[in-house]
This record gives structure tokens, sequence and C-alpha cells, in this order.
């Protein structure tokens, strides 16, 4: 069991190493922690489900509510193997969640080949600046999860399906 952020991060890039497997899936993860415990987990899924709005994060927000039974995550922390984007960070405002915690920088995720989400992490830029004061976003440096896009980077180009050793 977790006790410490690093670890939590841990979980959060092993979901994002575990998408590796599913060529419909872009490498990320996201935990939710509620009282040291994991009430909620994500990987990405739009192309899973045909859901453009399945992000880790958003995926790790309905898990966790269910499990929970409510709308309110006030006394829990988000732990995600990259930066969030514009809709994920109003997402994290709208579930009122106090502390987020991301290993790849959003010039990380950009320098991988995803532009698209870098683009849409600029436009955060324009969110309300007062919902953005509402939680604190703390980078947790994680070789592992540059580790992930390094991996999936290459399988882009070489179409390899193996998987790399993750501990
Ligand atoms: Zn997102």
């Amino acid at each position: 069991m977790c006790k410490s952020n690093s670890c939590y991060m841990n979980e959060a890039v092993t979901l994002a190493h575990q998408c590796l497997e599913d060529k419909l899936r872009s490498p990320f993860g996201c935990v939710i922690v509620h009282k040291n415990e994991i009430v909620g987990v994500g990987k990405e899924a739009i192309k899973v489900k045909n859901d453009p709005t399945a992000h880790a994060e958003i995926e790790a927000i309905r898990n966790a509510s269910k499990k929970l039974k409510t709308i309110d995550l006030s006394d829990c922390i988000l732990f995600t193997s990259s930066e969030p984007c514009s809709m994920c960070l109003s997402a994290i405002h709208w579930s009122q969640i106090k502390a987020v915690y991301y290993a790849c920088s959003r010039k990380d995720v950009f320098s991988f080949g995803l532009p698209d989400a870098f683009e849409l992490v600029e436009k955060r830029k324009n969110l309300n600046k007062d919902a953005l004061k509402k939680f604190e976003m703390i980078q947790i440096k994680n070789e592992k999860a540059i580790e992930v896009f390094r991996e999936w980077r290459s399988r882009q180009k070489t179409g390899q399906k193996h998987l790399v050793k993750c501990n």
C-alpha cells in the first residue's frame, strides 16, 4: 500500500504504462487518493470508448465519484502521469479536488509528438484565474513516466508490441 506521493505517482505511471498494451490507447494514467487510499483510477480511453472526453483524469474523477458516492472530491488528491489539459483542469475545478501532482510536463508530452495535447494545455491560460487558484498543482518528476512516452514513440515508429520492464 502506498504511503508517499511518489508511490501514488508510480501507480499513475503504471496505468500509463499499461496503455502501451492497447493500440487504441495513448499512454496516460491517473489515480485519485482519499484518506491515503486509491479510490479512483483512470486510463486514457478516447478511442476505446469513442468518447473524446475520456482522458485519464476524467476517467479517474468519474471512478472516484462513483466509489465515494459524491460529486465533492474536496478531500481528494489527484496524481497524473502528465500535466492535465484545460478540459481536465476544469473537471478538477468542478470536482473540488484540492491538489494535483503530475509527472511529465506539457513540454515533455509535446516533445514526444502529441502537439494536440500541448495546444489544449496552452488554452488553460484562458481559464478563469480564480478557478485555477482553488487547487495546487505540483510536478513530481518521474523518469518512468518519461520512459513510457519514449517506449510509446518507439512503438509508433516500429510497430513493435513488446513491453518494456517497468519497476
Ligand atoms: Zn485532459
